[in-house]
């Protein structure tokens, strides 16, 4: 395991991976020895330091440092294994992804194989078959998926390892709507909506990835951001394509520095009026902390207790969300 892990960072090295998430490092003192900001946290003046030969990082803002495994946990919020994992696939990202990619045709013929699934959808109030097709949008029954991918050639361990299959061989999803998430073309992990009593929301063990759909949707000057993808897939459908989604309400380090790559931006922030105020607060600290990296940042207020989802399934048209998003707050 050890040697596992030295060879995982001798592979990438930490430099290499800072840069590819678009750090920008500027000399400090010796020949390997690198200074930027901080990508852990908010800061004006650099005190980031990089040291390329011993592949480590140390934050005197913060105080964090360590090794790029420690760097991605911090980076991407995620645990210990959840990182290696991560890594390992990012060194091997094809069969991983070809793997998504059958499981996601798979789950799009299953939708119309259920009625349950359209109907779910329909009360969701999704009817757009291409906009359906678009977003691979597809349902998981459960207890059909890992006989299909073992008929592919898939082995048990390959199933196992990706999170699709559990250890005792069940399938993870079930009774679910399941939306492919995309990072640069690739599928890197699935979500899935539950459509009966189990916990609504299921991601495979792996990162979800930046923002939803940020390759297109970062070439807006202004941006919606709403909390799950029933919300988004709705808005896209009213015609607002500027939408994307956290898949949550906490954003990772990495989707926030999407969202403040590029001032002067401006973010409207529709996440759920829920009666428990998660969203609530989660907006109103999301939006001070994009306004402190110089991005102008709103809160949509919907009407009380409805997200953007149940608030069109409740019959609102895209001029009235449009009446929404004028009366949105600046903090
Ligand atoms: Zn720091």
């Amino acid at each position: 395991m050890a040697e596992n892990l030295e060879r995982l960072k001798q592979r990438i090295p930490l430099l290499d991976y800072l840069q590819r998430h678009n750090w920008k490092p500027c000399r400090a003192g010796t020949r390997q020895e690198f200074v930027g900001l901080c990508p852990l946290h908010q800061e004006t003046r650099p005190s980031f330091y990089v040291n390329a030969a011993k592949n480590l990082f140390y934050c005197h803002g913060c105080g964090r440092g360590g090794d790029l495994i420690r760097f991605v946990q911090l980076f991407l919020d995620l645990t210990f294994h959840q990182t290696v994992a991560l890594l390992q696939q990012e060194l091997t990202p094809a069969p991983v992804s070809r793997l998504l990619e059958e499981t996601t045709a798979f789950y799009q013929f299953q939708l119309h194989r259920h009625p349950e699934a359209i109907r779910c959808l329909e009360q969701r109030g999704l009817h757009d078959p291409t906009l359906i097709e678009e977003m691979g949008i597809g349902y998981a029954p459960g207890g059909n998926l890992r006989r299909h991918l073992a008929a592919l050639g898939y082995s048990f361990d390959v199933l196992l390892d990706s999170g699709l299959v559990g250890s005792q061989g069940r399938d993870a999803f079930c009774r679910r709507v399941i939306f492919p998430c995309r990072q640069r073309g690739q599928i890197v992990n699935l979500y899935g909506r539950s459509i009966g009593a189990a916990f609504p929301h299921r991601l495979l063990p792996r990162s979800k990835g930046g923002l939803f759909a940020w390759e297109f949707v970062s070439s807006f000057s202004t941006v919606i951001l709403v909390e799950g993808l029933f919300d988004l897939a709705v808005l896209w459908q009213a015609g607002f394509r500027n939408t994307t989604c956290a898949i949550g309400t906490q954003l990772t380090p990495a989707q926030l520095s999407q969202l403040a790559e590029q001032p002067p931006r401006s973010v409207y922030i529709a996440f759920d009026q829920d009666y428990n105020q998660a969203g609530q607060k989660g907006s109103h600290q999301l939006a001070l902390h994009l306004q402190g990296v110089g991005i102008r940042a709103r809160i949509v207020q919907l009407p009380h207790g409805h997200d953007p989802n149940s608030y069109f399934v409740a019959g609102a048209t895209a001029a009235d969300f449009t009446d929404c998003l004028e009366r949105a707050q600046q903090l």
